[in-house]
């Protein structure tokens, strides 16, 4: 039997740079993904409880206020997993860095499946050099990933650019982008979901909305032509105060189960 599947909400905001709510994410994503207006099918035909454990283990009670205690609360969560696979709800987009760090010094360095509007390269952005727009240049540098594949990408600016080439980072532009550029990348493989890579029409609710976007069908193609061993995912930046009728948190809610769905099925193999 493959590991089974963990839930970890991070209800985190610290590192945002322009609005909050983030926070609040975990809570709106789980209440839509246990909601009975939908249920827990997945587009492969396996079944969330039927055919997929996925246990839900709340939220870590961070602080929200102290970054260094947040890291460690989460490294610890990480090295308390046991076999189980994590699928973590942001939370800023700040989290993937402690988290890519800890399953680095676990599973070895990861290839990263990204999926945002934004390339969150900055060197330091506004002066905090962890802030969520930074997170994969802290995973560049601290040598986290052998490879970074980022997709949707629409707001290149010359300082990430820059960026990108001196960390080696393979940037997939949503400018003529088809899903067929996107590589099926080695094992350990770790898949982060910024949900503003997606188009506002389909995710409005996040803090950074940006047209002309990947639509979800995209992302769930990119995600299920994926055969490595994958060990872990976030879903980030759902900003439950700016959406309209929970589609965000429903979209989120959805990709919890498609991503189930793959740890699975390349756990026991890949089909
Ligand atoms: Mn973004
Ligand atoms: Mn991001």
């Amino acid at each position: 039997m493959p590991a089974s599947i963990q839930l970890i909400g991070l209800p985190t905001d610290i590192n945002s740079s322009f609005e909050p709510g983030a926070a609040s994410a975990p809570a709106a994503i789980r209440a839509a993904l246990w909601s009975d207006r939908g249920n827990l099918s997945t587009e492969c035909g396996l079944e969330i409880g039927a055919d997929i454990d996925l246990a839900d283990a709340g939220d870590l009670p961070l602080t929200d206020d102290d970054v260094a205690a947040d890291d460690q609360m989460m490294h610890e969560a990480i090295s308390q997993l046991g076999s189980g696979t994590p699928i973590f709800l942001g939370g800023d987009h700040a989290v993937t860095y402690p988290l890519v760090a800890a399953l680095a010094a676990r599973h070895g360095p990861v290839n990263i499946l990204h999926f945002d509007a934004h390339p969150d390269l900055y060197a330091d952005f506004e002066g905090n050099p962890r802030s969520h727009a930074s997170p994969f240049a802290r995973i560049m540098e601290g040598g986290h990933a052998v490879r970074l594949v980022q997709v949707g990408i629409r707001t290149l600016t010359r300082h990430c650019r820059e960026q990108a080439e001196r960390y080696g980072v393979q940037i997939l532009p949503m400018a003529g982008f088809d899903v067929a550029q996107v590589p099926v990348l080695d094992g350990p493989l770790y898949i982060s979901v910024d949900l503003d890579g997606i188009d506002p029409s389909e995710a409005p609710g996040v803090a950074h909305p940006e047209p002309g976007g990947l639509r979800l069908r995209e992302v769930l193609a990119a995600i299920h032509k994926q055969t490595a061993p994958i060990i872990g995912a976030d879903i980030v930046e759902l900003n439950p105060a700016r959406d309209v009728n929970d589609v965000t948190a429903i979209l989120a809610a959805k990709l919890v189960r498609e991503i189930a769905a793959r740890i699975y099925t390349n756990a026991e193999g890949g089909t």
